[in-house]
């Protein structure tokens, strides 16, 4: 389990995180909602490691990860926009995620996403839809313990998410990668998340399974059921 325990962050005199406890099951995706500004970047970013923890501490397991390097942690993350090398191909992108020696994999990778045949493709010629998905293998082809997800369906159409969602559900699932999913899209953490936590000016103000935070939380009241953004 991913356990983070009074965690604060400050930049400069600004507090963005205030006593953030928060525990990530083995396995399961949590969902971090809340609306814009609220705190759920910066705390991906400090269990990414990209960012110092104030005070608290977070654990991987048993393991203090308070203050390890990024490439140390066994994460991986998946942003908003595609990340991917222009100028590389498809295959090339995602080799560049695979550990060495297991080449042989980009195959089976360009399968499980559905880009089969696009080994050779370069990255403008596809989709954007297809390019998340390229974007999917190489993160989950580095053999990750905890996959980081920051609004990565934004930029796609309500099917292309749709498609993406389960596509990472299911994958995630298959390789035991735990995921930690940051979002202000509440059917989306419906779907995708075992258990969420609500986030507000920088505290953890809710949380619950997905269908019992539904039938008590304001957050998740009006509109539930309805697609996209609000
Ligand atoms: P959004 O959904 O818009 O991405 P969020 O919930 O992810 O919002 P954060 O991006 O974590 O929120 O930002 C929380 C607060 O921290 C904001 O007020 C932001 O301006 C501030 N902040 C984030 N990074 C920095 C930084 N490097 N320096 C100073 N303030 C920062």
């Amino acid at each position: 389990d991913v356990t983070i325990q009074h965690v604060n962050k400050r930049f400069g005199q600004k507090q963005v995180l205030q006593g953030v406890d928060l525990r990530i099951t083995s396995g399961q995706c949590v969902a971090l909602v809340g609306p814009s500004g609220s705190g759920k970047t910066t705390l991906l970013r400090l269990i990414a490691g990209l960012e110092k923890v104030s005070d608290g501490t977070i654990r991987f397991g048993e393991i203090d990860m308070t203050h390890a390097a990024p490439n140390q942690r066994g994460v991986t993350m998946l942003f908003q926009r595609p990340l991917l090398f222009p100028h590389l191909t498809v295959g090339q992108n995602i080799r560049l995620g695979m550990a060495k020696g297991h080449h042989e994999d980009l195959q089976q990778w360009l399968e499980k996403v559905g880009l089969a045949g696009r080994a050779d493709a370069f990255v403008h010629e596809l989709s954007g839809g297809e390019q998340q998905r390229a974007s999917l293998a190489r993160a989950l082809a580095s053999g990750p313990n905890f996959l980081l997800l920051d609004e990565p369906f934004s930029s796609l159409d309500l099917p292309r998410r749709r498609e993406l969602r389960t596509l990472i559900r299911r994958l995630t699932v298959a390789e035991g990668v735990t995921t930690l999913l940051v979002t202000h899209d509440r059917e989306e953490a419906m779907a995708m998340a075992d258990y969420v936590y609500v986030m507000e000016q920088g505290q953890i103000i809710d949380q619950g399974h997905p269908v019992k935070l539904a039938e008590k939380s304001p957050f998740f009241g009006d509109g539930m059921y309805l697609d996209g953004d609000w």
